[in-house]
């Protein structure tokens, strides 16, 4: 049965009812995630365990202020904890989050409106530093995204990584104390959460999503503590990947790796007497409540501004949004503007290009490098390409902030063109965002084969950000487009956004489990393929 199918089979009429109600593609609400949760999982306490908080709290003076961190999982798995009234395991960075806590680090969440509890793990600045700066980012990182950065494997920052995996796996395990349990694990700072967790529970189910790209094993077996890793993964009843290519590529990992029994057809592996699975769920964004935002009174006013603040006149707009990551592919994006405008200069004075980027990871050399990069190619493009203006408004604006979602919303919506060029990426959000955020149909998104979202996102501008020549092209081509035809493509595009949406990727996760259940025992030898 199709995964739509099955999960508007488990909704019932509720489901049926939305449907009729909405025009569009079948889509889940929030509401109907949080029946299905109370109808599927009704005696388990449901256990978030994240490298981010979902709600932090900040210092303003002598006053507290709490702020809700926005992403399409974290809204997500809030509202599922809010549903169970569950615990969320996370890493308390906020100013004021120690005042806000108990003496366990506990806080009520969410703060206006408590319905489960935070539990906030303290790290120290070495802690972080190594544990997060140095393995997830400096090691892991680059080592599972193929964008020709050295992973850097230090031992001190490995045997941190370990020490901290097994303090939120113990905060874990005080907040579950003897229930039943559900724990959902996420990414790849807490590769050994699960490990610790077994170890002393064995009957809780835990579960790991890997939101980024899984390596092939030629790249995986040069981390000197891969067996490890695999050990520590293969603890999850289930391992989640945004697409298929890398659970195939964890399997082989796990097969060149361990002695273990690898089944490539039902995707799972067999170890001392366990059996962890192996899926893939590309995972979707809140599409119906970015699509009201964007049509929201306030968000055509902030659009309004925004052109005027940067003097955009009769401009096309091209709009970047990310990270000012290496794996972006950002200043490949806009050297590929600077060749357009080099062949086509018919769009100089006509094309102006947005970039926001995130200030992310600075303490570490690669990341202030792309930051460095990006300003001077933005800057060569602005005097060698002027509009002709006489204010001397810029071509490119490179806008070095973190917004808002909602402050985002006007740029994803004013934008005729969005470029995602990641030289490669576990899913990319922003593209499904962009496209969400398009409800008149008028944009175009030229998107990396190197993304998740390209599998399902066919219809787009397709583009490498290796090729200059061809991602320039490709500018042109989706600039041009006749409009009929442009959103018709847009339309397609964004039915699958609508169709798949976050509250569908949790079901299908929470489903998958809820399944495993039904099958728990060992697996029938005669079934295997060994490696
Ligand atoms: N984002 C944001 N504010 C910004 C820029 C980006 O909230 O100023 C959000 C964006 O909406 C998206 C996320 O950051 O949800 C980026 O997700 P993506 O999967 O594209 O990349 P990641 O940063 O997770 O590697």
């Amino acid at each position: 049965m199709e995964f739509q199918d099955r999960v508007r089979s488990a909704l019932g009429r509720a489901a049926i009812r939305s449907q009729q109600r909405s025009a569009g593609p079948p889509r889940t609400t929030r509401a109907e995630l949080v029946d299905w949760v109370r109808a599927h999982l009704p005696d388990r306490t449901m256990v978030v365990v994240s490298n981010r908080e979902p709600y932090s709290h900040v210092r303003e003076g002598k006053e507290l202020r709490w702020v809700r961190n926005a992403g399409g999982v974290t809204v997500a798995l809030d509202a599922v904890a809010q549903a169970l009234g569950g615990i969320w395991v996370a890493h308390g960075n906020g100013s004021g989050d120690r005042a806000a806590a108990d003496a366990h680090g506990r806080v009520a969440c969410p703060p206006e409106r408590p319905r489960y509890t935070l539990r906030r793990v303290w790290l120290t600045r070495e802690d972080h530093a190594r544990y997060y700066s140095g393995f997830s980012n400096a090691a892991l990182w680059p080592l599972c995204h193929i964008a020709y950065v050295r992973p850097r494997f230090r031992l001190e920052d490995w045997e941190r990584y370990r020490e901290v995996n097994r303090r939120f796996a113990e905060a874990t395990l005080e907040e579950v104390g003897d229930k039943p349990a559900l724990v959902f694990i996420q990414d790849y700072h807490l590769a050994l959460a699960a490990a610790s967790i077994k170890e002393r529970r064995p009957d809780l189910q835990v579960l790991m999503f890997w939101h980024i790209p899984w390596p092939n094993p030629e790249v995986f077996r040069i981390l000197p503590w891969r067996t490890e890793i695999l050990e520590g993964l293969l603890a999850n009843d289930l391992i989640g990947f945004h697409i298929r290519e890398h659970a195939l590529h964890f399997l082989d990992s796990v097969a060149a790796s361990l002695e273990a029994r690898v089944d490539r057809e039902r995707l799972a592996v067999e170890r001392g007497g366990r059996r962890s699975w192996v899926r893939h769920f590309p995972i979707g964004v809140n599409a119906d409540e970015i699509a009201a935002m964007s049509d929201s009174a306030e968000t055509r006013a902030a659009e309004r501004a925004i052109r005027e603040r940067l003097e955009l006149g009769n401009c096309r707009v091209g709009l970047g949004v990310d990270r000012l990551d290496y794996t972006k592919g950002i200043p490949e994006r806009l050297e590929a503007l600077e060749r357009l405008f080099e062949k086509r200069p018919e769009w100089v004075g006509r094309l102006c290009f947005i970039q926001i980027g995130v200030p992310s990871r600075i303490e570490l050399r690669e990341y202030r490098n792309v930051l460095t990069r990006a300003r001077a190619i933005a800057e060569r493009i602005n005097s060698r390409f002027p509009r002709a203006s006489s204010s001397g408004a810029p071509t490119v604006h490179l806008i070095e902030a973190s917004l808002d979602f909602r402050d985002l919303v006007p740029y994803y919506r004013m934008a005729d063109l969005c470029a995602v060029t990641s030289l490669h990426d576990g899913m990319n959000l922003v593209a499904k965002e962009y496209l969400a955020a398009t409800p008149d149909l008028e944009g175009a998104l030229v998107l990396s084969p190197f993304t998740g979202a390209a599998r399902e996102l066919e219809r787009a501008w397709i583009a490498s950000p290796y090729d200059r020549e061809g991602l320039a092209d490709a500018y042109h081509a989706a600039l041009v487009e006749p409009p009929d035809a442009r959103n018709e493509r847009m339309a397609a595009l964004r039915e699958t956004v609508l169709r798949r949406n976050i509250y569908d990727w949790t079901i299908e996760v929470l489903d998958a489990v809820v399944g495993l259940n039904l099958r728990t025992p060992a697996m029938e030898t005669s079934e295997i393929s060994g490696d």
